[in-house]
């Protein structure tokens, strides 16, 4: 099948990953649907793209009925959908002792029901097109840090799903994997980033000694969803310049 003829749907589609992996699949002639808080976040990712390749849409996908609303929007404007991706997030927590019920369930609600949403949601379309999904996991989802207790439980729920739901699913010829980042250069890291410290301390752990670009992902996400990864499921891939290679000693002592 041609790539004009599948419709793939992002969430969190407006800024860095998400609006990075829609570009690489417009420029390669997908139709997608860019989806994030407010239709003005996305429109200027889709502004120098036809309109007949784009539906842009605004959905909270951590509401249920929102994202109900953006599957049945999706399929009345192209009838079926063949890939998801699972980008929409926030990032940020308080010292884990001080934290507030709040922001356990804004991370939970965010980072992981939003996954639970769209997937059982767009499931059943993908049946049909025995479709894919790729979420963006992290590589605090595949174990602890300082400082991230909260995120690494949601982004570990977001890892263990992409397993279960490729077990499940296999059996219909659906694809299920994850793309596991460390720091991009994003919205989200970008507070984090200005201090010359922090960088420091961010490339030590990368061998590959360079913050990701949102455009190193888009190309991870693009090549797991293509057919070049026909066999490929359940598979949490690190993105990361090599940091999940290392045992986790200290660098160079
Ligand atoms: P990253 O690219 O690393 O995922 P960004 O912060 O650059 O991080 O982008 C995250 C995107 O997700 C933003 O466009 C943001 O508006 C979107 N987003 C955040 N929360 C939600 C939500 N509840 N529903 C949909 N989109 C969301």
């Amino acid at each position: 099948m041609e790539n004009k003829d599948k419709v793939v749907v992002v969430t969190g589609a407006g800024a860095g990953i998400g609006a990075a992996t829609s570009k690489k699949f417009l420029d390669n002639g997908f139709k997608v649907v860019l989806s994030d808080l407010k239709v003005s976040n996305v429109e200027p990712v889709a502004e120098s793209y036809d309109k007949d390749q784009y539906l842009l849409l605004a959905a909270d996908v951590s509401d249920e009925d929102a994202v109900k609303n953006l599957v049945s929007k999706t399929i009345e404007r192209f009838g079926k959908i063949d890939v998801l991706v699972n980008n929409a997030g926030v990032y940020g927590e308080s010292e884990f002792t001080e934290g507030t019920t709040d922001e356990w369930n804004k991370l939970l609600g965010v980072d992981l029901n939003s996954v639970y949403f769209t997937s059982r949601e767009i499931i059943p379309h993908l049946k049909d097109t025995k479709g894919c999904i790729v979420n963006v996991s992290s590589l605090s989802g595949l174990g602890g840090e300082d400082g991230h207790p909260i995120y690494n439980a949601v982004k570990g729920g977001v890892t263990n799903l992409t397993r279960s739901l490729a077990v499940n699913y296999g059996k219909f010829g659906i694809r299920v994997n994850a793309v596991c980042p460390t720091f991009v250069n994003t919205l989200l890291t970008k507070e984090m980033l200005k201090n010359e410290h922090t960088v420091k301390k961010v490339l030590d752990r990368i061998p590959l000694n360079r913050i990701a670009e949102p455009e190193d992902i888009a190309k991870a996400i693009y090549f797991l969803a293509s057919d070049e990864a026909s066999f490929i499921s359940g598979v949490n891939l690190p993105v990361d310049g090599a940091v999940n290679a290392s045992s986790g000693h200290p660098l160079n002592v």
